[in-house]
C-alpha cells in the first residue's frame, strides 16, 4: 500500500467514492454523504485554495526570473497566448457543432411553456472595458485576499519584471522569491498527498446527491458536453502533443492522468495547478516555462468552459423555443471565448459566466435554473479539459522555445 503511486491512489479513491455514493443514493442516505463525507472534501479544497495565491504568485515570479531576460518572457507569453486563443476558438466550434447536431436530431427539448419555476439570479457582468480595467489591481493585498487570479498574475508579472530590471540590487528579492517558492513547493507536495481523501469524499457526495438527477434531457445535454470535451481532447491535444512535441497521444494522456482525475474530482483548475505542474514537467516541459504557462492557463485558458458555454447556450436556446442564427453563433464564439478567459479556475465559475453568453444572444438568463442542479457534473468534465489544455500548452511552448534556442 505504501508503495502505491499517488495517481493510483487517487484512482482507487475515485472508484471507492463512486461505490459509496451509489450505496448512499440507493439507500436514501444522500444527506449522510452531504453532512459527513463532503466536509472532508471541503477541508481538502480549503487547503488547496489557501495555497493557490502564493503558488501562482511565486511560481510565476520564479518562472519569469528563471527565464533570465524580459525578451524571453515576452516571446513565451506571446506564443502562449496564440496557443490558448487558437485552441479555445476550436473548442467553441466543436461545442457548437456537436450541440447543433443534438438539436437537429431533436434531442434537446422545447420547454418554453414550462420554465416559470427556473430561478437563477446571475451576478452582473460589467462589460468588457470594466473587466479590462479590473485586471489591474489598485490594492495588492485586496487582490491576494480576494484571490483575484488575473490581478495576482499581473502583480507577479510586474514584480518579476522589476526584480529582473533591478539587477544586482534586486538580488535579495530574487533570493527571497526563490526561497518562498521552494517552501511552497514542499507545502504543495504535502497537500497533494492528501488528495485521495478529498477525491473519495467528494465523489461519494456528488454521486449520492446528483445520481438521481441524471435523467432525461439533462443526461442528453451532459452527454453532448462530454462528447465535445472528448473530441476536443482527442483531436486538438493529441494533435498538438504529437505534431509539436513528438509525444504519442497515449503517452500524453497517461502522463496527464493524475491531473485529469484530480481536476475531475476537485472541479478547479487552480486547485489542480500543483498536480498539472508535476505532470507537465514529467512529460518533458521546461520547468520555468510550465511555471509561467500553467498558472496563466489555469486562469485564462479554459477550453472546457468554452465548450460548456456553447453547448449550454444551444440547449437553453432550444428550451426557450429559439433557434440560434449563424450570426448569433458567431457571437456565442466571441462571448464564450471571453467568458472562458474571465472565468476563475474554481468550481462553478463557468456557470456564472454563462449568464454573459446567454444575455449576448437574448436567451432569458433564468433558463440557467434548468441546468444548475447538474452544473457540478458539467464542471467536472470541463475542468479536466481545461487542465489538459494547459499541460498541452506548456509542452508546446517548451518545444517551440527549445527549437528557437
Ligand atoms: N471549474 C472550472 C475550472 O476550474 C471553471 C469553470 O467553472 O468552468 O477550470
Amino acid at each position: 500500500m505504501k508503495k502505491m503511486s499517488l495517481p493510483k491512489k487517487i484512482f482507487l479513491s475515485l472508484l471507492l467514492g463512486v461505490a459509496v455514493g451509489l450505496v448512499c443514493a440507493v439507500t436514501d442516505n444522500a444527506a449522510f454523504a452531504a453532512s459527513y463525507l463532503k466536509p472532508f472534501g471541503d477541508i481538502f479544497v480549503n487547503l488547496l485554495k489557501f495555497i493557490v495565491v502564493p503558488v501562482v504568485l511565486f511560481s510565476m515570479i520564479d518562472g519569469i526570473l528563471s527565464m533570465d531576460n524580459m525578451k524571453k518572457v515576452g516571446k513565451v507569453g506571446w506564443k502562449t497566448l496564440v496557443y490558448f486563443t487558437g485552441t479555445t476558438i476550436v473548442a467553441c466550434a466543436v461545442g457548437l457543432l456537436i450541440s447543433n447536431l443534438f438539436y437537429t436530431l431533436g434531442l434537446f427539448p422545447d420547454l418554453s411553456g414550462e420554465v416559470g419555476n427556473a430561478t437563477y439570479v446571475p451576478s452582473e457582468f460589467q462589460g468588457f472595458m470594466a473587466t479590462l480595467v479590473g485586471i489591474f489591481p489598485s490594492n495588492m493585498w485586496q487582490a491576494f485576499t480576494e484571490a483575484n487570479m488575473l490581478q495576482v498574475i499581473v502583480i507577479a508579472l510586474f514584480f518579476g519584471g522589476a526584480i529582473m530590471a533591478a539587477g544586482e540590487k534586486g538580488r535579495l528579492c530574487r533570493d527571497i522569491a526563490a526561497s518562498f517558492y521552494a517552501v511552497i513547493e514542499r507545502l504543495m507536495a504535502f497537500i497533494i498527498g492528501l488528495a485521495p481523501i478529498g477525491v473519495f469524499t467528494y465523489m461519494a457526495w456528488v454521486v449520492a446527491t446528483q445520481g438521481a438527477a441524471i435523467l432525461g434531457h439533462l443526461a442528453l445535454v451532459l452527454l453532448c458536453a462530454y462528447i465535445s470535451y472528448l473530441i476536443h481532447a482527442l483531436i486538438v491535444y493529441s494533435f498538438s502533443a504529437k505534431v509539436f512535441c513528438g509525444i504519442r497521444p497515449t503517452a500524453f494522456f497517461k502522463g496527464t492522468a493524475a491531473a485529469i482525475i484530480f481536476a475531475f474530482t476537485s472541479a478547479s483548475s487552480a486547485a489542480t495547478l500543483p498536480v498539472s505542474k508535476r505532470c507537465a514537467d514529467e512529460l518533458g516541459a521546461d520547468s520555468d516555462i510550465s511555471a509561467f504557462v500553467l498558472p496563466l492557463g489555469s486562469t485564462i485558458h479554459m477550453d472546457g468552459t468554452a465548450i460548456y458555454q456553447c453547448v449550454a447556450t444551444v440547449f437553453l436556446a432550444s428550451c426557450a423555443g429559439m433557434q440560434l442564427t449563424i450570426g448569433q453563433m458567431l457571437l456565442v464564439v466571441a462571448t464564450a471565448t471571453l467568458a472562458s478567459i474571465g472565468t476563475a479556475g474554481v468550481s462553478g465559475a463557468g456557470m456564472i459566466m454563462l449568464a454573459m453568453t446567454l444575455e449576448a444572444v437574448g436567451i432569458p438568463v433564468s433558463y440557467i435554473g434548468l441546468i444548475v442542479a447538474v452544473d457540478r457534473l458539467f464542471d467536472m468534465g470541463r475542468t479536466c479539459l481545461n487542465v489538459t489544455g494547459d499541460i498541452a500548452g506548456a509542452l508546446c511552448v517548451s518545444t517551440w522555445e527549445r527549437r528557437k534556442g
